[in-house]
């Protein structure tokens, strides 16, 4: 159709940013007429098209603030490849009273065992649900706040930390960390202490944090101490996803060059 006032409809929807009304008019109208709909239910539906086109606005929104590396859902992860991680409490996860209790989730194993896969996961049902969330590595989270104490930013920074509703930290354990960085480390988690919930993952088992984060037992007991308060632990053992996937692809070449 194309008519100047549907022009300008069309044209005025946009400009309200009501783009999805103007995508399904001419459907809905038609459907309108051929079930001689009433006005109230063809505004209904109209209707029904704007809010679900701003709820998915809002989400990928959330999903782009929280600044992903990559994004992975709970139906990609294969649990019967990592047993040790049960199905049923990942399960309590994603319904997300951890994070409206402030509760932290800790994923301690080594390489590849999915770690970050899960961590990402559980975020991303956290943007899906309406709460924000910012994932870091711990080395970019402490190279952050070290710039920020340089510009005389560093209040302005913690503050925004202690705002999103989800903080993932991941990858604690890789890069040890300098007296500065576990200072810092340990302002953000008591800061966020029973008021936002840290998903954290770590290669390095508890004993080894003191060598992680600065060498200082002290400081490494007193962020243990506000992370474990309220939280689940994993311990995820067993084999890295990656390298099976690698020598399932090298166990095929094998088999078809012989
Ligand atoms: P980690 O953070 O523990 O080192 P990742 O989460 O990065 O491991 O996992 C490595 C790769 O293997 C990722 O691509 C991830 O999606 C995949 N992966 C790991 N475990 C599983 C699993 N159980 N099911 C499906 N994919 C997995
Ligand atoms: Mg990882």
């Amino acid at each position: 159709m194309s008519t100047p006032e549907y022009d300008l409809l069309i044209r005025q929807l946009k400009h309200l940013r009501l783009g999805r009304v103007s995508e399904v008019l001419d459907a809905h109208t038609q459907r309108a007429v051929a079930a001689n709909m009433s006005y109230l239910d063809f505004l209904r539906g109209l209707i029904q098209e704007a809010a679900q086109a701003q709820d998915t606005r809002l989400i990928n929104s959330r999903i782009k603030a929280a600044h992903f590396p990559y994004l992975k859902t709970l139906d990609q992860f294969d649990f019967n490849f990592q047993p040790t991680v049960s199905r049923q409490k990942v399960a309590d996860l994603a319904t997300l009273r951890f994070v409206e209790n402030h509760e932290n989730v800790i994923l301690l194993g080594p390489p590849g065992v999915g770690k970050t896969h899960l961590a990402i996961a559980l975020a991303l049902k956290a943007c899906e649900a309406g709460y924000k969330v910012l994932f870091t590595t711990l080395a970019d989270l402490v190279a952050q706040l070290h710039a920020a104490l340089a510009d005389h930013s560093l209040a302005m920074r913690l503050k925004a930390l202690r705002q999103v509703a989800l903080l993932v930290i991941d990858e604690v354990g890789y890069v040890p960390l300098d007296k500065t960085g576990a200072d810092h480390l340990f302002q953000v988690v008591a800061r966020r202490y029973e008021t936002g919930s840290i998903i954290l993952t770590s290669n390095k088992a508890f004993t080894e944090w003191g060598n992680i984060l600065g060498g200082d037992s002290v400081v490494a007991s007193a962020i243990l101490d506000r992370l474990l308060h309220h939280s689940m632990v994993f311990n995820i053992k067993g084999e890295s996803y990656r390298l099976r996937e690698k020598r399932d692809a090298l166990v095929r070449e094998e088999v078809t060059s012989r």
